[in-house]
């Protein structure tokens, strides 16, 4: 298969229209994308605790709203330009802190906000490496465990590291010495960047989301026997998806509250407080796709989703397990807004991608409550031949999922060239600035995660 035939399914850079330009020109930039989206030299201090924010949020924590509201235009000369939307927020003083206090605002953190920044926050000098080890361990503090599964009057057991990718069948095909590759996110003194870190398979796709008797009751029909689309199986692929992002979400207003206790002036700065109300508009989707779940499982109705399932007729060297909402559909019209990311209800579609029995799944589902949203979509989707469709899954895993391991042989073998690909396309989708690198490199999603090299 020649890889550079292939067509990449990606929306090209709009051209900058006249009332675009005069936009920009009156537009004044908002401290946040100076501050996050400005070339090299003028980045602020990373050491400010709010790095730490943005990292989970860019790296450890996929999103499915951005975090900066913004969208990329392009002139013919391939100069960018950055139209921002950034609405001022507050939190309101009667509202409860956002340190997790609650208390209100305005009787807790409030004055210790002013305070701070009138005083100025000194962030500590930390090189790269300490920088990368005390945000490890403030993302670190954040974990909790929670059973999701649906009646807590059946819990039973410790809440223990549960596999969101089964871990016998799938990660054990794709694991080398009981090792897989995952991506993660580091930070140097100059940007984010992503690597390949070869971690091990009994910590690979792993959350404190279940309880003993739930991890192992409740997704027996997905681990004891072989996928065959039925809807249950695909129910709880997509609960299984849906419940590890829940979780991380969660942990990442845990991080806000303990971010909130570092450097209470974040409490009213434009940027920091615009993350966090995106965080919480991220926990209610959660919460509603949670109670559809929640729904349908105590009906033992299993037909409320709609899924897409084709099988590869060869095994794929890596496996994917995610939800999250997508922006635009197969003919580029947007579906969800995802760049004004303080509108309403985004609901999320549910995907995996493994290799199982000399073949490859793909099981993509829906809940019937989003078909408006997503029907057409789905139809787009039925309609692709195995090649479009993988051609296709290449650019949406990396583009929307973190939650992705791979056979490190596989890695391993890629050219130098092909690992910076994905490494900087899965950069990319936060990283604004590095996408414009890669197009103009033309190294932008240059690799093809389908190929089925053998190891
Ligand atoms: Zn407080
Ligand atoms: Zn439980």
């Amino acid at each position: 298969m020649n890889r550079e035939e292939k067509k990449k399914p990606v929306k090209k850079p709009e051209k900058l229209s006249r009332r675009d330009l005069e936009e920009l020109m009156n537009m004044k930039a908002p401290t946040y994308n100076r501050w996050w989206w400005s070339d090299k030299k003028k980045v602020r201090n990373p050491n400010e605790p709010i790095w730490s924010i943005m990292v989970n949020e860019s790296f450890c924590l996929w999103r499915y709203r951005q975090a900066v509201s913004m969208k990329v235009l392009y002139q013919e000369s391939g100069k960018m330009y950055y139209k921002g939307e950034y609405t001022n927020l507050k939190i309101d003083p009667y509202e409860l802190c956002p340190c997790g206090s609650d208390k209100k605002f305005k009787f807790c953190c409030y004055q210790k906000a002013r305070k701070v920044r009138d005083e100025g926050f000194t962030p500590k000098n930390y090189n790269e490496s300490r920088m990368n080890h005390e945000m490890l361990k403030v993302w670190e503090s954040t974990d909790f465990k929670f059973c999701f599964g649906f009646d807590e009057t059946e819990c039973d057991g410790q809440i223990k590291s549960a596999h969101s990718i089964q871990n016998n069948r799938i990660l054990n095909k794709i694991s080398h010495d009981n090792h897989v590759y995952s991506m993660v996110g580091k930070i140097s003194n100059e940007s984010p960047i992503a690597s390949f870190k070869k971690i091990s398979k009994n910590k690979a796709s792993t959350f404190f989301g279940f309880c003993d008797t739930h991890d192992t009751e409740l997704f027996k029909p997905i681990e004891l026997k072989a996928y065959n689309n039925e809807p249950e199986q695909n129910f709880l692929f997509a609960f299984r998806a849906h419940a590890i992002e829940y979780h991380k979400k969660l942990r990442k207003l845990n991080n806000f509250r303990k971010i909130f206790k570092i450097n209470p002036s974040a409490l009213i700065r434009n940027d920091s407080v615009y993350a966090y109300r995106v965080c919480e508009l991220d926990i209610e989707d959660c919460k509603k796709d949670y109670e559809k779940f929640k729904l349908d499982y105590i009906k033992k109705d299993y037909s409320r989703l709609r899924t897409f399932y084709r099988r590869l007729d060869y095994e794929v060297n890596f496996a994917a397990s995610s939800s999250f909402c997508v922006q635009n559909d197969l003919e580029e019209n947007e579906m969800n807004k995802i760049y004004d990311s303080l509108e309403g209800y985004m609901p999320s579609i549910y995907l995996n991608v493994y290799p199982e029995n000399g073949g490859t799944n793909i099981v993509i589902s829906y809940h019937l409550e989003d078909e408006e949203k997503y029907s057409n979509y789905f139809d787009q989707l039925e309609t692709l031949t195995n090649e479009q469709l993988t051609n296709y899954l290449n650019f949406l895993i990396i583009e929307y999922t973190e939650n992705v391991f791979f056979n490190p042989g596989w890695i391993e073998n890629l050219t130098e060239s092909e690992k910076n690909s994905i490494l900087d396309s899965f950069q990319s989708s936060i990283f604004v600035m590095k996408r414009i690198d890669l197009i103009n490199a033309k190294n932008y999603y240059k690799f093809d995660l389908f190929n089925n090299d053998t190891f």
